[in-house]
């Protein structure tokens, strides 16, 4: 019996859902890139770039049994994908996990390891150069990367620009009173409430004088855009297996099938489902499809099921030994301190956590680039 599993994006869901499944199918993995991208590191892999090789998880050693394709989807039906190359991959099952892409360099660009290092040692080459740094977005990723500068290089001018008037709006109170707090320590200025136009090219050194809206003027000598995650989900456009959201996401149902599909699942970030956008979302995602999927090759019912959960989680470091979250609990979300989220996420990124799932790091096969 023919039992190929197409899983399209080795991002957090992606790759859970081929490791999870390499045994019981024949899983063909496809991905423009070599490696799976922890992007959780891409803040740190910039102000230390000896440790940068950490973020990536080569994908010839994170699959034993798996094929893994080279390549991008560019059109999917039910019954398999097109690639790029024009090659087809005829399929049983198909999973769509191509998430989202974010503004460089909270998530990299270049699509190998070689070049996506390089890219981290020049963005890290020009931040060590500027003393005055504007980051453009007061969410989760730019609070951690002026933590993260800020731990490197104390004495640097961090100043954070967002449009909205609330920090973090929807998330306890409590944490964002902490927020504050160790934002002042640090010394992060956090200007809310005002935008700016920022000269051409983010991540490169050089001086430049921006007015805010609020008509006061900031001077900073290279800035860093924080803010406008993209769903990838263009290969979807020719609407031959589903119609999207108009916010490009993919209707699924609670056993996370794409709507109107026995055989076709989506995890991550391009789903619709009514949650903030998690990597540790898409790992349960992984989970509940790649249990779905052993069901139906043993031709049982795929029963498990996804739920959102209705409190927010979240969890955002300032450096190695700061930071704030919140966690769920059965009475609700939880307000935890610096040191929890050190202990989770802080020290090491999750490195550890997907050593033990995905295998060794880049790092571990060039020992220079630690
Ligand atoms: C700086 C930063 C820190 C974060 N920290 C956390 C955190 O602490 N906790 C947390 O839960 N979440 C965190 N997130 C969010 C998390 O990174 C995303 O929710 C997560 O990446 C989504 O995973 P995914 O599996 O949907 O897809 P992604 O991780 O986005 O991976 C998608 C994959 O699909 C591939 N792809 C794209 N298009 C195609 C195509 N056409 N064909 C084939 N392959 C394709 C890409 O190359 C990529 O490998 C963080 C995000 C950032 C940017």
């Amino acid at each position: 019996m023919s039992r190929t599993v197409a899983i399209i994006g080795g991002g957090y869901g992606g790759a859970a859902v081929a490791k999870a499944l390499e045994a019981e199918a024949d899983v063909v993995l496809i991905d423009p890139r070599d490696a799976f991208v922890n992007a959780a590191g891409s803040l740190r892999a910039v102000t230390r770039p000896e440790w940068a090789a950490n973020v990536f998880f080569p994908f010839d050693t994170l699959l034993t049994r798996g094929t893994v394709i080279r390549d991008r989807a560019v059109s999917v039906d039910p019954g398999g994908v097109t690639l790029g190359s024009g090659r087809r991959v005829e399929a049983d099952y198909v999973v769509l996990a191509t998430g989202s892409s974010y503004a460089y360099p909270a998530k990299p660009v270049a699509d190998s390891v070689s070049d996506a290092l390089d890219d981290f040692r020049r963005t890290h080459e020009e931040l060590a150069g500027a003393d005055r740094v504007l980051v453009l977005g007061a969410g989760p990723v730019g609070l951690e990367l002026a933590g993260e500068i800020k731990e490197v290089w104390p004495h640097k001018h961090v100043t954070i620009v967002d449009p909205a008037d609330r920090l973090l709006p929807g998330y306890e109170p409590g944490m964002v009173e902490d927020l504050r707090r160790q934002l002042d320590e640090l010394g992060v200025h956090v200007r809310l409430g005002v935008g700016v136009t920022p000269p051409d090219e983010p991540g490169r050194s050089g001086t430049f004088t921006v007015t805010t809206t609020g008509g006061d003027e900031i001077t900073a000598d290279i800035w860093f855009r924080a803010h406008g995650v993209r769903v990838n989900s263009d290969y979807l456009a020719d609407g031959r297996l589903t119609a999207r959201t108009p916010a490009g996401l993919v209707p699924v149902t609670e056993t996370l099938n794409v709507r109107g599909h026995d055989h076709v699942y989506a995890v991550g970030d391009l789903t619709d489902l009514a949650e903030d956008k998690r990597a540790g979302y898409a790992l349960q995602h992984a989970e509940v499809v790649a249990a779905n999927i052993t069901a139906q090759l043993r031709g049982e019912p795929p029963v498990a099921t996804y739920r959102p959960s209705p409190h927010p989680m979240i969890l955002i470091p300032l450096g190695r030994r700061g930071g704030v979250g919140q966690l769920p609990t059965p009475d609700g979300p939880s307000v935890v301190p610096a040191a929890t989220v050190t202990a989770y996420k802080g020290a090491d990124l999750f490195t550890g956590r997907f050593t033990e799932q995905f295998g060794p790091t880049a790092a571990q096969f060039d020992p220079t680039a630690v």
